[in-house]
């Protein structure tokens, strides 16, 4: 047996059935058309930022990282909760517009943003979170060439990490951002060029849990944003994304951050800000732990096979839709994410199962040698933390499997 991750909060039965929302599993799914089907909670969601909102300092902005979860009725719902958006494309630009987020509150982020892909940035008067020289320059010639001033941050790859990320993003050599020490030369071309100067954006790392660690990493940011805001010379920085990292618990052992640590320790760093930040508008980017936990996979058992003795539980779901809780996204040792057997939800666990997806490929578990109730033919498998990095970070052209269904409640 190996155990499950935490089922998170907010979750519930009725009449023996995981519900989300009001709904239980089986109207969920009928209301959607079939499986596989995720489900987001807007009550979740809300409940989430909420908390969030309450713990950080009033000033603090909310922005959304909508890679974790572009889903437009989720978006759209977003846009009613959060003070801004981040993204990553012009696939994603198109998205947050077409979702009617207010433009001037996007700022584009990531590396190897094509000319086509600047212009539309430039045009919508989105902020370019610019990722080298060369990128800025290009963003400054094309403002040249449609008559408009590019709104331009740089994205600064800081010397230091946010220590026990999931997923590190600063520190060293890295694709993402300008060394800082080269920042302050870059930032003084941008303004020089005639761009509308935005400020920086130091992101430090991803799925962390250490409350300690973050806001460790947060005062390192205020104290380079300090330092590159002198540097660049050209008065109090207009804007300061301080980047996110809160995560979110996926695995057995796992415990929520403690976002009261970390919002009295930035308030203590608000509290007392040099003059360079003293006037700068501040802002937090997260992805999954605004979403993660709002959302659950739910898919069918078409077959129970044993084998060697033991059982398989067959769905009809797997890792083109769940890629991260079959252990293929950025995890170094398989576990298992928090599952369960939806419409037996209050049910004692009996037997140990493997649940594995319908792909041809031993890599599609989404549970292994998990102790659940005895699932049949035809029940409902619930994969939770499914609301961040699933239907979009998952190969669904894999083995020509197609779409799941996607519902928000
Ligand atoms: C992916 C990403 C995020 C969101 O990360 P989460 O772990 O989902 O919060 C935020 N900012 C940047 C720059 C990113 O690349």
């Amino acid at each position: 047996m190996k155990p499950l991750g935490p089922i998170p909060d907010g979750y519930h039965a009725i009449g023996g059935q995981l519900a989300i929302g009001a709904q239980s599993a089986r109207d969920l799914v009928d209301a959607a058309g079939g499986t596989p089907l995720f489900v987001y909670s807007r009550a979740h969601i809300d409940r989430r930022v909420a908390a969030l909102r309450a713990a950080m300092p009033g000033q603090l902005a909310i922005h959304y990282a909508i890679k974790a979860n572009p889903f437009p009725p989720l978006l759209a719902h977003m846009a009613t909760l959060v003070d801004g958006f981040d993204i990553a494309s012009g696939g994603e630009l198109a998205i947050v517009r077409d979702a009617g987020v207010d433009l001037a509150d996007v700022s584009f982020a990531g590396p190897g943003k094509r000319d086509r892909e600047l212009e539309a940035a430039v045009l919508s008067g989105i902020t370019l979170n610019c990722e080298s020289e060369n990128e800025a320059q290009r963003a400054l010639a094309i403002g040249d060439r449609v008559g408009r001033a590019p709104r331009i941050a740089v994205r600064v790859n800081p010397d230091f990490e946010l220590k026990g990320s999931g997923m590190k993003m600063g520190g060293g050599a890295r694709q993402f951002g300008v060394d800082a020490e080269r920042v302050p030369a870059l930032a003084k071309a941008i303004i020089a060029g005639g761009a509308d100067w935005q400020g920086l954006h130091i992101f430090a790392g991803s799925q962390n849990l250490d409350a300690e660690a973050i806001a460790e990493t947060q005062g390192k940011v205020l104290d380079l944003a300090d330092s590159l805001a002198r540097a660049i010379g050209a008065g109090p920085l207009p804007k300061l994304n301080i980047g996110g990292g809160l995560g979110i618990p996926y695995f057995a052992g796992d415990v929520p951050v403690d976002i009261g640590i970390v919002g009295d320790r930035l308030g203590e760093r608000f509290a007392d800000l040099p003059d360079s930040l003293a006037q700068t508008t501040m802002a937090m980017e997260l992805g999954r732990y605004l979403v993660g936990e709002a959302g659950v996979y739910l898919c069918e058992v078409i077959d129970r096979k044993i084998s060697h003795g033991e059982v398989f539980l067959i769905t009809d779901g797997g890792l083109h839709h769940q890629l991260a809780a079959s252990g293929n996204f950025g995890t170094v040792v398989r576990r298992n994410y928090p599952v369960a057997v939806a419409n037996r939800f209050d049910a004692e666990p009996v037997e140990t199962a493997n649940v594995v997806g319908c792909l041809c490929t031993p890599l599609d578990r989404l549970a292994d040698k998990a102790f659940l109730p005895a699932a049949r033919i035809g029940d409902l498998i619930a994969v939770f933390c499914a609301g961040a990095y699933g239907a979009t970070a998952s190969p669904m052209m894999f083995l020509g499997q197609g779409a799941a269904r996607e519902i928000l409640v």
